[in-house]
C-alpha cells in the first residue's frame, strides 16, 4: 500500500526514474540477492516502504515472523545501500514505537522513554532498530539516512483480511459484508473507547516526497494528521460512509490495544509539510477503492 502510493506520488516529480521488484522477484529477507540488486541498480535514494505489517491480532499471533522478518528485510537494504555508495535512505516505521503510555501528543522525544505496548512489541522492536542504524550510519558514516514514524494508515491497495488486518479496512470488509447480506449488526473488536489517529497513505507518499527535498531532515519525524478518534466512533463514520443502518455492538473479549496513540506533528509541520486528506473524505475515497478492487478482483485480503 504505502510503496504504491510513493511510486504514485514521485511519478509526478520531474527528473525521478523509478527502480521497483516486485516480491517474487527480489526477496528482501536475502542479503545476497538484495546487495546484487543494489550494486547493479546503484539508486541515489532508497525508500524503504516495504514491512511485514498487520493488526492488532496477526501481531498478537506471528510475534517471530514480526520481529523476524521486519528486522532481516530492513538489515539488507540499510547495509546494501550503504556498502554501494547510497547517500540518502528513507526508513518507514510505525508510531507504535512509542511507549504504550507515552505523553499525548506522543513527540518524537518519547522512544524509548517506557515499555511497549505488549500486542506489537516485536513489530516496535523491529522499526526500533531499523530507525536507530539509520541514525547510527548517519552519525558514523556521515549518509543521510533518516525516518518518518506515520500514524495509522489506509487507503488503496490495503489489506481486507477479516482477522490480520488493521481497524479501518477490516470495518469497511465488515460493514460492506453485513450491508449486502442484510445483517441485523456487527460487532466490533475491544471496548471501541481506544483513540487512533488515522492518515491517508497519498498523505503520506507526499510527505515522504517532502522528506526526501529537506536538507537536513530530523533523525526521526512523525507524520500524522493529529486528530483522533475513537473505535467506536470511526466504526459509526464508517457504517455511514458504507450506508450500512443496523446496529453496532462491541467485544470486550477481544483486545483494545494501547488506549491512545495521538502524534504530536509539530515537528514535521515547522517543516512546513501538513496533510491534505480529511478522515471523512479519506473514507470515501477509500470505500470508492474498496469496491474498485473487489469488482476487478484485486482486492488483497492475506
Ligand atoms: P493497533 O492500532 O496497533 O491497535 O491495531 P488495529 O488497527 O488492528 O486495532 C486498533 C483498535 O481497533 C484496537 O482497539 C482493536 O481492538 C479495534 N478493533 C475493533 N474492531 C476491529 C477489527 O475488526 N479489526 C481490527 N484489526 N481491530 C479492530
Amino acid at each position: 500500500m504505502v510503496g504504491a502510493a510513493v511510486c504514485r506520488r514521485l511519478s509526478q516529480e520531474p527528473g525521478v526514474v523509478l527502480l521497483t521488484r516486485p516480491r517474487d522477484e527480489l526477496d528482501l529477507c536475502d542479503d545476497d540477492a538484495v546487495a546484487r540488486f543494489v550494486e547493479k541498480e546503484r539508486p541515489a535514494t532508497v525508500i524503504f516502504a516495504a514491512a511485514k505489517v498487520g493488526g492488532i491480532h496477526a501481531n498478537q499471533s506471528f510475534p517471530v515472523e514480526f520481529l523476524t522478518d521486519n528486522l532481516r528485510q530492513e538489515l539488507s537494504t540499510i547495509h546494501a545501500s550503504y556498502r554501494f555508495g547510497v547517500r540518502r535512505f528513507l526508513f518507514l516505521g510505525s508510531t507504535c514505537i512509542y511507549p504504550r503510555l507515552a505523553q499525548q501528543p506522543i513527540r518524537e522525544d518519547q522512544l524509548l522513554a517506557g515499555p511497549l505496548e505488549p500486542t506489537n512489541e516485536a513489530y516496535a522492536l523491529a522499526k526500533i532498530a531499523g530507525l536507530k542504524l539509520c541514525q547510527y550510519f548517519r552519525q558514523q558514516y556521515g549518509v543521510l539516512y533518516h525516518s518518518a514514524m506515520p500514524t495509522n494508515l489506509y487507503g488503496p491497495g490495503d489489506n481486507y483480511h477479516v482477522e490480520h488486518s488493521h481497524v479501518l479496512p477490516g470495518l469497511i470488509r465488515k460493514f460492506h459484508e453485513a450491508k449486502i447480506t442484510g445483517a441485523p449488526s456487527v460487532t466490533i473488536w475491544g471496548t471501541g473507547t481506544p483513540l487512533r489517529e488515522f492518515l491517508h497513505v497519498d498523505d503520506l507518499a507526499d510527505a515522504i516526497v517532502h522528506l526526501c527535498k529537506l536538507a537536513n531532515p530530523p533523525d526521526w519525524v512523525n507524520v500524522g494528521t493529529s486528530v483522533d478518534i475513537s473505535i467506536l466512533e470511526l466504526a459509526k463514520l464508517i457504517a455511514k460512509v458504507v450506508g450500512y443502518q443496523g446496529a453496532i455492538t462491541t467485544d470486550p473479549s477481544k483486545p483494545d490495544g494501547t488506549p491512545r496513540k495521538l502524534t504530536d506533528t509539530s515537528l514535521l509541520r515547522s517543516t512546513g509539510w501538513v496533510p491534505g486528506v480529511p478522515l471523512n473524505e479519506g473514507l470515501i475515497r477509500t470505500y470508492a477503492d474498496f469496491l474498485e478492487e473487489t469488482q476487478s478482483g484485486r482486492l488483497r485480503s492475506i
